[in-house]
């Protein structure tokens, strides 16, 4: 399993880009929303900064924290750490187990953002987004990639989560971050149907929403089931979203496409 380690970057570049690519032209194809954000020249300059983030954040974090979550998780089996392994799990069963508690910790991590002052600031930078498509599910500070992968980490090596299920959860929760944020048209049905197991565009839009009661909803990234058992679920924006005002009310104007000002958003007052 320590050879997964050796070639995860290379895996998860790989599926990046195949499912980033299939959904940037999915969202040309057949865009759920014609805005200026996601058309026009302000697209072209919104996604030269959020691709231009998920660069930079992927590269500070390779040079901070090399091993990552699938590191932690090869250490984990090196030092037979864990509570799986101590409760004598193994095989499928701790695979499917570390993917599902995996999920919950990344789900608490995102209602923690936005319930704690400090990281909420670190988290904003993704709220501000005027506009709402795949890039935005790649637009995170650096500090916050940084700290969801400490977080992520903590959690592998106390469950001592199998290698592949942590490269698997990683792998899915980039694809879905860029699924869920996409300006792709689904139907009613299949936005419904896909709802009872997993998190789509619609239902992730409620949370871009500037209305801070829909903000706060929606947490869900991978599994739509944590929202709908601790309360949190909306189902769609009370403007509707054709009419739903995307991003922070306090950051309008071109502010929020630049990555300079992303960058320093943090460190700005509230
Ligand atoms: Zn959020
Ligand atoms: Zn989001």
């Amino acid at each position: 399993m320590a050879g997964l380690a050796v070639s995860e970057p290379v895996i998860r570049i790989a599926a990046f880009l195949l499912i980033f690519g299939s959904l940037a032209a999915f969202e040309l194809w057949s865009p759920r929303l014609e805005r200026l954000e996601m058309t026009g020249a302000l697209k072209t300059r919104r996604w030269l900064t959020n691709l231009s983030m998920v660069l930079i954040s992927s590269a500070i974090l390779r040079i901070v924290f090399p091993a990552a979550a699938v590191g932690a998780a090869v250490w984990a089996e090196v030092n037979q750490w864990g509570l799986l392994r101590w409760l004598g799990v193994d095989g499928l069963v701790a695979g499917v187990l570390s993917f599902v508690v995996l999920d919950f910790a990344v789900w608490l991590e995102h209602v923690a953002s936005h319930k704690i002052p400090l990281l909420w600031r670190i988290h904003r930078m993704h709220h501000a987004d005027t506009g709402f498509d795949v890039t935005t599910g790649l637009r995170f500070h650096p500090l916050e990639i940084l700290l969801s992968m400490l977080w992520k980490a903590a959690i592998v090596v106390a469950l001592g989560a199998p290698v592949l299920s942590v490269l698997v959860f990683e792998i899915v929760l980039n694809a879905t971050s860029m699924f869920n944020h996409s300006n792709i048209r689904l139907s009613a049905t299949t936005d419904r149907t896909l709802r009872r197991v997993l998190v789509t565009p619609d239902m992730h839009r409620v949370h871009h929403s500037s209305e801070r009661d829909e903000t706060d909803s929606n947490y869900g990234f991978n599994f739509p089931f944590w929202d709908r058992l601790f309360g949190t679920y909306v189902p769609q924006p009370k403007r509707g979203h054709e009419a739903i005002d995307i991003g922070l009310t306090a950051y309008r104007g071109a502010g929020p496409a630049r990555l300079f000002w992303g960058l320093m958003l943090p460190f700005r007052k509230s």
